[in-house]
């Protein structure tokens, strides 16, 4: 183990000394495990697709060609086999009922669908409590902007939902105990993002190909985020619904990003000393290469249930 983790540091290095433009999505990967790619390989494959429920008012399915003379509509409380997400719809089976069009599989506009936590196996949902939350930047349209200038405008998620593995929840929630305890009630963590589908990274990736900023998955090699296996968490502090000052934003590719960043004035660098704390005291690895950007050990398995 202790190679793969001089191998990481190693990767690490490398890209900051080669990369004068910071952010290191690329650098978030965790250690390749090529040994083992069955392992990994075989249960994203079988988890990919979750149950949801359509809900009031029905749901209108297209077809993979969003024809759009080839529709049908579906009752309220129809059940849905969910796929990925992607502009605005998600994909699934065709109802037998549906014969407006032949292709097997079809999509269906995201809001129409509900789904529950407990379709997320492995998984347990973070919700917004009174210290903390939920405010996924990816299921938003400003998504890898740097100086006002967004690469992707569309969201990646169609749902504000944080989910991780278990203990990583719980780790979460003790770290913005700690928070307040520290700076008092007025203050929250903030979940930017937690659980991220295997396909979004490799959506990133498709919208994004420079990896300089984007992470490539590579499912045969195993090579994945640990945000794919619920391991990571991107998080800042708010205080009266407002983010703090840490001197770069969320995702912004510059070299501010990076922990010991230079140029930052004293608040922003007691801001990331602040959050770095309370998740260390909560059990957390830090990122130099991510202020936002905090991991838990060991590597479960990456999935691919859609959000
Ligand atoms: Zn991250």
């Amino acid at each position: 183990m202790k190679t793969k983790i001089f191998a990481l540091r190693a990767l690490h290095a490398v890209s900051f000394t080669a990369l004068a433009l910071a952010a290191c999505q690329a650098s978030e990967n965790d250690e390749a495990e090529s040994s083992d790619t069955t392992d990994v390989f075989n249960p994203i494959e079988r988890s990919s697709t979750i149950e949801g429920t359509v809900g009031a008012g029905g749901a209108e399915l297209r077809d993979m060609l969003f024809n759009p003379k080839a529709k049908c509509t579906v009752p309220a409380g129809t059940k849905l086999a969910i796929g990925k997400f992607q502009d605005g719809f998600y994909k699934t089976t065709r109802p037998a009922s549906c014969t407006a069009f032949g292709d097997e599989a079809a999509w269906v506009f995201a809001r129409s669908v509900s789904i529950p936590s407990s379709s997320y196996r492995g998984l347990v949902e973070v919700r917004t409590n009174t210290s903390l939350a939920v405010n996924m930047n990816y299921a938003g349209n400003k998504i890898f902007c740097t100086f006002g200038k967004c690469l992707i405008t569309s969201p990646l998620y169609a749902q504000n939902r944080c989910f991780l593995r278990d203990t990583v929840a719980r780790a979460l929630n003790t770290a913005a105990f700690f928070l307040q305890r520290d700076i008092g009630a007025s203050a929250k963590l903030r979940a930017l993002d937690c659980y991220r589908p295997a396909y979004v990274q490799e959506r990133m990736w498709a919208l994004v190909p420079n990896p300089t900023w984007v992470a490539r998955l590579d499912r045969r090699a195993g090579n994945y985020s640990k945000h794919n296996r619920g391991h990571a968490i991107d998080v800042s502090i708010e205080k009266g619904g407002t983010q703090l000052d840490f001197g770069s934003q969320f995702d912004e590719f510059t070299r501010r990003s990076a922990y010991g960043a230079e140029g930052l004035t004293d608040t922003q660098r007691a801001n990331r000393e602040l959050l770095r704390s309370v998740m260390e005291r909560a059990g957390f690895a830090p990122y130099d290469g991510e202020w936002w950007h905090f991991s838990w050990q060991g590597s479960p398995a990456p999935l691919d249930l859609p959000l």
